[in-house]
């Protein structure tokens, strides 16, 4: 029964449901006090009072320990292949706009295989939300140095410390046009479901980046209780430049809304291609036709 919802844009019969309902038949697997589970719990409760019917939900992921995620939600999903989360949640959203996609992963499947799809999915500004669980770290595959490791990170496979700098994800969606940019934290499951929901509710793209620490390889909860702190109360998320200069900050982790701005999104500009165009529409045998004269 529904009764009295806060105010969204829908483009569906709204549902009231418990953080439960989204919950599958399976139980996660990851390992205890892994950082996952506290963005999945945040996720079942977003989505909950965002009121999402299950059969309008739609989860894509790529590989990793949190792209496992699908498998936990009671709706559709598609857990992918290696990096390829992006134009897998596009392709759904293109075939199927009613639906909420969200895209789900880890900082190696999205800042490594899958880096190059970031910017393109920005520039469209498909209207979808990609959460990346970063804990900078590469879990599935036992503990490699990732993207976003700090510099001098010793492990097997890097036994002198690595050389590369980490890359910041937030510079890099912001540099490349991202209308919507935040950073949660895994321990601050009252904001993170905050943003979430927000992310969800943007129309374009959402990029939100959750630091989710991995206890059995590098357990950096201590680390991040430390050095995050909200973002200031004066800052403008309409000013990128603005979003810029805390992203930029190494020292202090700021969390919570970095930037939104608004732009048509990727399938509303395609939609309205094609109905300007609908008249030069060509059947297979017209195009065919045309080039064999
Ligand atoms: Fe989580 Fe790390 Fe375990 Fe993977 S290896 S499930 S990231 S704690
Ligand atoms: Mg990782």
């Amino acid at each position: 029964m529904v009764t009295t919802l806060e105010p969204m844009t829908y483009n569906f019969e709204p549902v009231n449901l418990t953080p439960n309902d989204y919950k599958s038949d399976l139980k996660p697997i990851w390992c205890p006090g892994c950082g996952d589970f506290g963005v999945l719990a945040s996720f079942y409760k977003a989505v909950s009072e965002l009121h999402i019917p299950n059969e309008q939900l739609v989860v894509v992921s790529g590989i990793g320990c949190s792209s496992r995620f699908p498998a936990f939600v009671n709706a559709y999903g598609f857990h992918g292949t290696h990096g390829r989360a992006l134009p897998l949640a596009t392709g759904v959203k293109m075939a199927h706009p009613e639906l909420k996609v969200v895209t789900v992963g880890g900082d190696g499947d999205a800042f490594s295989i899958g880096m190059g799809h970031i910017p393109h999915a920005i520039r469209r500004n498909v209207d979808i939300t990609y959460i990346v669980m970063d804990n900078e770290i590469y879990g599935l595959t036992k503990g490699q140095a990732s993207p976003t490791s700090p510099m001098g990170m010793e492990r097997k496979a890097s036994p002198y410390g690595t050389v590369e700098k980490p890359i910041n994800p937030l510079m890099l969606v912001l540099a490349t046009g991202a209308t919507w940019v935040a950073r949660g934290f895994s321990s601050k499951p009252k904001e993170l479901t905050e943003l979430i929901k927000q992310a969800m509710e943007h129309k374009g793209f959402s990029f939100l980046q959750v630091y989710s620490p991995c206890t059995t390889f590098y357990d950096t909860y201590d680390h991040f209780k430390h050095v995050t702190k909200p973002l200031p109360a004066e800052h403008n998320s309409r000013d990128r430049m603005d979003a810029m200069k805390y992203a930029m900050d190494e020292e202090n982790l700021y969390l919570g809304l970095y930037y939104q701005e608004e732009r048509p999104t990727y399938d509303e500009a395609y939609a309205a291609k094609r109905a300007a165009n609908a008249k030069q529409d060509y059947g297979i045998k017209e195009i065919m036709g045309k080039y064999m004269r």
